[in-house]
């Protein structure tokens, strides 16, 4: 009977739209045409990875009215795939079409301050932190939290952009003048013993699903792998768990949220950020789960019924970062040809930078510790003749 199909469910071929063009965008792109869906993106870069495999796009900054106007008239229902898109733009968007995530998720995933004031009021465990507008605040912030710190712009961080660490009280003045006397947050070092995290999706009805939880390990404050699941036991797990679906919750959140966390030596979680939509460490669902951490981005999206989030095998997730064609192109063959279980994504950005993500292999194996050790040496394999000069192990 029709009772159980949502007046609100948007079908194939119906066209959806993301703001942004990376790499996210490409994901969720290409889950939404294997469902059926036509795709597009709002972006303002011709040749960026979402905008190469969608079925339209519209360049232009997205805060634009005659953009976000052409926009929706085009995408049915909209999502995002970064956090600083302008919640009055997405506001704007919302009262003619469905936004999922809505525009208050995005807001308070996007600014530091409003994450942590929004963590301490739902007594979601987190970092100490205090909040760091004026020279009294860092001086009261040093006071507070003691040394080292870390002090993070409130808007517009990513892989690490706008952090410095302050070691000495005295070098605090000139770490907040580096990042130009901003509004930041200081936050308390964490002596962790592990980052992990966790992907939510959340439909229309409330009804939310988690993946099992990821081990990230980080280089230079940017994601380097992950592992899935975390070998962390049943008990943290399921807190990990708890508190993801907590924060979804509490945010009010349709569509898919990354939590991540630090995991202290005692096995107490604090979280450190939110991510308004998939995630990096969940990019390995794609071949390991049932349902990919982008599936389920179109699906809530569109309120169908979530996908399964069960994994068929444990995985393990390798950044290819621009840093590996810096002596040429990486030897493709030799990493695919050592090991034959490899899936290679590459995003199709035509220039290679320091620090910039360029795609990912993804291994999966029954023991996720290998599956971890398969997709580093299959990444060594990429710098060819170069590893051998350079490997000391
Ligand atoms: P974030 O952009 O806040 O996720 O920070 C990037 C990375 O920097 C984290 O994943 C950690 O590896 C490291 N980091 C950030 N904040 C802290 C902290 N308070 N204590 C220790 N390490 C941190």
């Amino acid at each position: 009977m029709s009772g159980t199909v949502r007046p609100t469910a948007l079908w194939p071929p119906a066209s959806l739209g993301v703001i942004g063009g990376g790499q996210l965008g490409r994901m969720f792109v290409q889950a939404a045409q294997r469902l059926g869906y036509r795709a597009g993106v709002l972006g303002a870069i011709e040749e960026s990875p979402a905008v190469q495999v969608a079925h339209w796009s519209i360049l232009a900054p997205p805060d634009s009215l005659p953009a976000l106007r052409a926009f929706a008239e085009r995408a049915e229902a909209v999502t995002v795939e970064f956090e600083n898109v302008s919640a009055p733009a997405l506001r704007w968007l919302a009262r003619r079409r469905p936004v999922r995530p809505g525009w208050r998720t995005v807001w308070v995933s996007q600014n530091r301050l409003r994450e942590k004031s929004f963590l301490a009021r739902h007594d979601i465990p987190h970092a100490p932190w205090r909040p760091v507008r004026s020279p009294e605040e860092l001086t009261a912030a040093v006071d507070a939290l003691g040394l080292p710190l870390i002090l993070k712009t409130a808007a517009s961080g990513y892989d690490g952009k706008g952090q410095v660490r302050v070691e000495r009280a005295e070098e605090a003045p000139r770490a907040w003048s580096s990042l130009r006397r901003v509004p930041c947050v200081a936050e308390g070092w964490v002596e962790f013993a592990a980052e992990v995290s966790v992907v939510v999706a959340r439909d229309i009805d409330g009804g939310a699903v988690v993946y099992p939880v990821g081990m990230n390990r980080h280089e230079r404050h940017i994601l380097d792998s992950t592992m899935m699941p975390a070998p962390i036991g049943p008990i943290v797990t399921q807190e990990a768990h708890r508190l993801a679906l907590a924060v979804a919750q509490a945010l009010g959140t349709i569509g898919v949220l990354t939590v991540e966390f630090f995991l202290t030596a005692e096995g107490n979680l604090m979280v450190n950020e939110l991510a308004p939509r998939p995630h990096n460490s969940g990019h390995l669902t794609i071949e390991a789960a049932v349902s990919s951490q982008f599936e389920q981005q179109v699906r809530a999206l569109c309120g169908l019924p979530l996908g399964d989030t069960h994994l068929n095998l444990p995985a393990a997730m390798v950044n290819l970062l621009g840093d590996l064609w810096s002596d040429g192109p990486p030897d493709w063959d030799a990493a695919l040809r050592a090991d034959p279980g490899i899936k290679l994504h590459l995003y199709g950005k035509r220039t290679a930078a320091p620090g910039r993500k360029m795609g990912h292999m993804t291994v999966l194996d029954p023991d996720p510790a290998i599956a971890l050790t398969r997709a580093l040496a299959a990444r060594r394999a990429l710098l060819g003749r170069r590893t051998l000069g350079r490997e000391v192990e």
